[in-house]
């Protein structure tokens, strides 16, 4: 089933590990670099992971503190028995465990995520997102 409100905490908490560790989304918009703390969209929580895949080290960060979960769809906070089902971030090429439901649901999280990326204005982020690879 999934779960929304645990997807939102466990989002929450490594917003908030990351912010209390210095690191920060580094944002270009309208040719001005700037920064931003992380957080979780309340609305699309899935697309916090995306933020956060987009800067290896902060990956690998979390990583290396043991905070990402094996055990929980990234996409839906559905529980995962075995993690066969991956999506392939299109930035660093790091593999993100996902549900079976949301892996069929494939085609439809990626039209979420060019709504997301035209929204935060990051044309150029576009051609690589569609080239997404789900495996
Ligand atoms: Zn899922």
């Amino acid at each position: 089933m999934p779960n929304k409100k645990l997807l939102i905490e466990y989002y929450n908490q490594l917003c908030d590990v990351l912010n209390n560790n210095g690191y920060r989304i580094e944002t270009y918009f309208r040719g001005e670099e700037g920064q931003m703390e992380y957080y979780t969209d309340m609305d699309h929580p899935d697309l916090t992971i995306m933020g956060i895949t987009e800067d290896a080290k902060a990956y690998r960060f979390l990583q290396s503190k043991n905070l990402i979960r094996k055990d929980l769809c990234h996409f839906c906070g559905d529980t995962i028995k075995s993690s066969i089902y991956t999506f392939t971030e299109p930035h660093n090429r790091i593999k993100i465990n996902i549900c079976r439901t949301c892996h069929s649901k494939g085609q439809r999280e990626q039209q979420v995520y060019r709504d997301m990326s035209s929204r935060r204005g990051c044309i150029l982020f576009l051609p690589v997102l569609m080239l997404s690879i789900f495996r």
